[in-house]
């Protein structure tokens, strides 16, 4: 082994501007699911709501917004806690 990288190799930086701070995902296709319970007035409060992804979840450059490659958001998702 003579791998002398440095250990931090894991940071995802964009390939367009080098970015590696701010990213945003963007959900395509969701269901959003909403609770009510009517009250004895006839009004309605919201109780809870429920998303569900069915599309494609792209992640996007916070700093120049260009869509980023899908082996990109793998390793984003590899690494979200
Ligand atoms: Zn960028």
């Amino acid at each position: 082994m003579s791998n002398n990288e440095p250990t931090i190799a894991n940071r995802l930086t964009c390939p367009f501007c080098g970015n590696d701070i701010d990213f945003f995902q963007i959900a395509e296709d969701a269901i959003i699911t909403t609770h009510f319970t009517q009250n004895g007035d006839g009004s309605f409060t919201q109780e809870v709501s429920d998303s569900q992804v069915l599309g494609e979840v792209k992640l996007f450059c916070g700093e120049c917004e260009e869509e980023l490659p899908p082996e990109f958001f793998d390793r984003f998702n590899e690494m979200v806690f």
